[in-house]
């Protein structure tokens, strides 16, 4: 008997054992005191029914009493025992079973599992993979803003580039076409998503003059997020290198580090626009180095890079064997007449992936909607397409309702471009809030040219600055302002933090004040 199978309980063998003994609750009581030690009735009724595990020295006790394996009856899996079969009268033994079988069943006893826990539970650990994995925009600091929220306190969040909650509203005609097609939208997609949606995207494409675009190289995506950790996935050997931007948006770092990648990240100059430094790219290639991202228009920075600069990029990676990654989802946020070039227009030669959504330029970051469109080069990227569409497959598609609206979205009147014109109000706020920053003693900023996005510097001399850790928690705390520091976008200095200018006018002058107001007695400790 007893062969001792993890699943059992301690009550189970105990129950076994005394049944196999033919030994009723009372016989064990009996038994004990016979050996000099004492049972109460209440004690063995609650071992038998499972509410209670005994200490050692009763397992020891019962083991005794039942000439069983001591290990065995406490669960130690390697110690199995056969306990003698018992001379007693048949009668008495179907009594004892009966007797074991009136205790609760497996579900009864479900109620009081905590309580038969008595050996302590080992703790599960983060997987080490995400030891190095950062996200800031959604870090520490923004679990304080909660704690500080969850006391009652207004918090001004000025930490994520979400849309809705300024008061940014969808365009009538997309809510409207999602509504009546919400129905047909029950069923997953095809993997790569619907042939409307990849249609209008493919067209979109078009017009933006990337080449060498088909249909089957499309993709859409639970926003751009999940295309960028699909692709991360999809390319990265453990240690290759891959270029990103520093500033960076922190998703591509962080994918990249998750999938085994290596990032490395290459200079923006914000002596130069925050346009990416072209001898510091080229001093971080090895040969090691895989591809490179492009973040433009820029998230922290708002800058939108030249058409020359583009070329010089594009230059590096055609020399090097690049593949290219142009994350272009602020392309419909552009300002003051800049033109926006996408990377892949350059790029006929070489592979391609170019990102964008519907989340920024057209206010619906929840509805979650985002594609990838494969350009350029395709042959030399074949086995990557492998891997994507491996990776597209098991996530079955991206949300139906979303990828609904897609055509609607792209075509027609842009409702986007009304404000990022004069009298719009993500042109007027990045206005205000640029001059209003340069303002302040000890802060300098750069104008964004896209998006609604500003990475102030800090005189950090001026302010004692060491952490910029400490500086956004100590403006949280004695502003209620929530932003998020520099570092939080592989930023190595402690001199930056970004702002989301996305409140309307009269929050933003307030938040600015409080700023200033907090700047102008600040020294960290
Ligand atoms: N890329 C950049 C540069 C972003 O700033 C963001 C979001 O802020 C994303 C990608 C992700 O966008 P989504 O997943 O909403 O499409």
């Amino acid at each position: 008997m007893a062969q001792n199978t993890e699943h059992e309980s301690f009550a189970d063998r105990l129950k076994t054992a005394m049944a196999h003994r033919g030994l009723k609750q009372s016989d064990m009581i009996r038994a004990a005191s016979e050996l000099g030690s004492k049972l109460g009735k209440s004690q063995v009724s609650q071992y038998v029914s499972g509410k209670t595990v005994p200490r050692r020295d009763v397992v020891a006790l019962l083991a005794r009493i039942l000439d069983v394996d001591e290990g065995w009856l406490e669960g130690a899996a390697s110690l199995q025992a056969e306990p003698i079969a018992p001379v007693i009268p048949s009668d008495e033994r179907a009594s004892a079973r009966h007797e074991a079988a009136d205790q609760p069943s497996d579900s009864d006893r479900q109620h009081d599992a905590p309580t038969q826990r008595s050996t302590s539970m080992r703790e599960f650990n983060k997987s080490s993979k995400l030891d190095n994995v950062l996200y800031d925009v959604r870090g520490p600091i923004t679990d304080e803003a909660a704690r500080m929220e969850a006391e009652g306190q207004r918090i001004l969040k000025l930490n994520i580039g979400n849309t809705a909650p300024f008061g940014f509203r969808t365009p009538d005609e997309v809510i409207e076409d999602m509504r009546t097609q919400l129905t047909d939208c029950e069923g997953y997609s095809e993997a790569r998503g619907l042939f409307s949606a990849r249609k209008a995207i493919m067209q979109y494409a078009q017009l933006k003059g990337i080449p060498n675009v088909s249909m089957d190289g499309i993709y859409t995506g639970n926003g751009v997020s999940e295309l960028i950790q699909l692709c991360m996935n999809a390319l990265l050997n453990n240690g290759d290198e891959i270029l990103i931007p520093m500033p960076d948006y922190p998703l591509w770092t962080a994918c990249a580090t998750l999938a085994g990648g290596t990032p490395v990240h290459y200079v923006c100059d914000e002596q130069a626009e925050w346009n990416p430094d072209i001898a510091d790219i080229e001093s971080k290639i090895t040969p090691r180095t895989k591809a490179i991202v492009i973040i433009n228009p820029n998230n922290p920075t708002g800058a939108v890079y030249p058409r020359e600069v583009l070329e010089q990029i594009v230059e590096i990676a055609r020399k090097h064997q690049l593949m290219i990654f142009s994350d272009e989802i602020y392309d419909r946020l552009v300002m003051d007449g800049f033109e926006h070039v996408s990377t892949a227009t350059l790029a006929p030669d070489l592979p391609c992936v170019t990102f964008s959504g519907l989340s920024k330029s057209h206010m619906v970051c929840g509805f979650r909607i985002g594609w990838m469109v494969l350009s350029g080069n395709k042959r030399c990227m074949k086995d990557f397409m492998y891997g994507v569409n491996m990776l597209s497959n098991m996530r079955l598609c991206s949300n139906v309702p979303g990828q609904s609206i897609v055509q609607t979205a792209l075509g027609g009147h842009q409702s986007v471009n009304n404000y990022i014109v004069p009298g719009g109000r993500i042109y007027e706020q990045r206005n205000y809030i640029y001059e209003a920053l340069n303002a302040i003693d000890g802060v300098t900023a750069v104008k964004p040219k896209a998006a609604f996005y500003i990475f102030p510097k800090l005189d950090v001399e001026k302010f004692n600055i060491t952490s910029d850790e400490q500086f956004a928690l100590d403006l949280l705390h004695e502003k209620r302002i929530l932003i998020t520091r520099g570092g939080g976008f592989a930023w190595p200095e402690p001199d930056h933090f970004r702002i989301v200018f996305l409140p309307r006018m009269g929050v933003l002058q307030e938040a600015v004040e409080d700023l200033a107001d907090f700047l102008e007695h600040y020294r960290q400790r």
